[in-house]
């Protein structure tokens, strides 16, 4: 592949990616095609877009900790919605939505909980796996433990593409 800004050849490797294209600073991708140049300038060849930022949806809704700002807009974008359906959907005034996504505002725990279910059930998730999302995620929430990183391997989004999901 030729360097878009000064044309040399870029070399290939496979790395752990730090994923900031998603909008969050946590998540750390294994395997990725990652092409560099002398010049610093580089691009990461990530497949499977689509499954892959639904795997980390379904991360953050499992977190043990409340939602942050970053992550409440991922979900919100991930649903396919703008702040003011989204805030409409929730229950809540645009302006709390948007000090949430701006860390101006912590989340309370009923909207925390509130904005995980709302997801589960927009993007269909079944009433066996419902059951067990409230006995095993919901009930431990809390605000109080330690944030921790994502990391997903792309081979295994790449292999799942068409298989059952393994984190939901
Ligand atoms: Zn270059």
């Amino acid at each position: 592949m030729k360097c878009h800004e000064c044309n040399s050849n870029m070399k290939e490797s496979k790395e752990l990616y730090h994923y900031i294209e998603s909008g969050l600073d946590n998540v750390w991708l294994g395997d990725v095609s990652v092409y560099r140049c002398e010049c610093g300038e580089y691009f990461a060849s990530i497949p499977a877009i689509i499954e892959l930022n639904l795997v980390i949806a379904l991360y953050l809704i499992k977190k043990k900790t409340f939602l942050k700002g970053r992550e409440i807009k991922y979900l919100r974008k991930n649903a396919g919605l703008n702040a003011k359906a989204f805030a409409e959907y929730i229950g809540i005034d645009k302006s709390t939505l948007s000090r949430w996504e701006n860390n101006k505002q912590i989340i309370d725990k009923s909207n925390d909980r509130m904005i995980r279910l709302f997801y589960a059930t927009f993007k269909g998730v079944s009433p066996d796996k419902m059951k067990s999302f409230f006995d095993d995620v919901m009930k431990e929430i809390d605000n109080n433990g330690e944030e921790t990183r994502i990391n997903i391997p792309i081979t295994d989004i790449l292999s799942e593409q068409q298989a059952e999901c393994r984190v939901c």
